[in-house]
């Protein structure tokens, strides 16, 4: 299986982020995609490629213009103001205030643009999030070549930034503009496959309303865990879209058994809908050792992951997501893709 990844997510580091109370460097961090690539040198995976170069053309398929054009003056905007450090926002427009007139203050602006202050820039975030986005679609292309799979090795990660919002370390949803890109290459149907510990919102919300893209979840029950806000079990999707959003919300201290019944299930019914290809948004913040979330999956349990995802029969799409015990998150996340390739 070939690999796309991009040094320049790199600068996008150093970043802080508001935990229980502190201010603390951020968990989404370089070292995580670095030890992802040495895993998948390690054990052969397959070739590294650079991505190629794309015009946003892609994203503001799935997101709203103004705020694709938002996010690359973010950090200049930031320094224009006097501000250094990590650019956070710290005012969202909840129910009951203006959420349609955009501000010209920098903070208020990223508060307009975020659903919370997870999402934090500095000087190289930009140039982080339009590489991830290029991996996304240039591992696409391979796949749209020919491949049986590939791997987006995607940093930062985006199942969490919707339409016309930021969040959760997520900007540009990586997944979400390959999905599209996919339907607007001539797929018939997609589906994305999320199984990150955390329900990925972004991308339901991008399309609720849409028969031709079906999207799955397994994820911590938002009742206790991140994003709390969007991932219960009714959300099925809207209009044309009923029935074509399945989300499996399962309990703090999940294992493997009853999480690999989800997967079945899920696997049944987006093998029933008969997609041309699959995206999946590749999280291994399952794993029992995760710092940030509490499920109790185990390093030999992701293997079986790509296994099962193999035998859907299907063109793959693996775009990265989280992941946060940084030690094992090679092990695991590669264990995936090589669980996939049957070895
Ligand atoms: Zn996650």
């Amino acid at each position: 299986m070939k690999t796309v990844f991009s040094p320049l997510h790199a600068g996008h580091g150093g970043q802080m982020e508001l935990v229980a109370g502190a201010i603390v460097p951020g968990f989404e961090k370089p070292s995580r995609a670095e030890i992802i690539r040495k895993r998948v040198e390690s054990e052969k995976l397959g070739p590294i490629l650079a991505p190629e170069i794309h015009d946003l053309t892609a994203a503001k398929r799935v997101h709203a213009a103004d705020y694709i054009d938002f996010l690359p003056t973010v950090w200049p905007q930031w320094e224009a103001a006097g501000k250094s450090g990590s650019a956070i926002p710290f005012a969202w427009p909840t129910r009951g205030l203006r959420g349609d007139v955009p501000p010209r203050n920098i903070e208020a602006l990223l508060g307009f643009y975020s659903f919370d202050g997870g999402a934090s820039f500095v000087k190289g975030t930009w140039d982080a999030i339009k590489s991830s986005y290029d991996v996304a679609l240039t591992a696409a292309q391979l796949v749209k070549a020919g491949e049986r799979a590939a791997f987006a090795l995607c940093r930062p990660p985006g199942h969490h930034a919707g339409a016309a919002f930021m969040g959760g370390y997520c900007f540009i949803n990586n997944a979400a503009v390959a999905a599209q890109w996919f339907r607007d290459q001539g797929a018939t149907r997609v589906a994305v496959l999320d199984v990150d510990y955390h329900h990925g919102n972004g991308t339901q919300e991008i399309f609720y309303d849409r028969p031709d893209i079906q999207v799955i979840n397994l994820h911590g029950d938002p009742m206790t865990e991140y994003p709390f806000f969007l991932g219960h079990a009714d959300e099925r999707g809207a209009g044309a879209g009923e029935g074509f959003n399945l989300n499996y919300p399962l309990p703090f201290g999940t294992s493997w058994a009853k999480w690999n019944e989800a997967l079945e299930d899920a696997c049944q019914k987006l093998a029933a809908y008969a997609p041309d290809v699959v995206v999946v948004s590749l999280g291994v913040d399952t794993f029992e050792k995760d710092p940030i979330s509490q499920f109790k999956l185990t390093s030999a349990d992701y293997p079986k992951i790509g296994a099962r995802i193999a035998r859907l029969g299907l063109p793959s799409l693996f775009v990265m997501e989280g992941g946060y015990a940084v030690d094992e998150i090679g092990i695991n996340a590669v264990g995936v893709l090589t669980g996939f390739e049957g070895d």
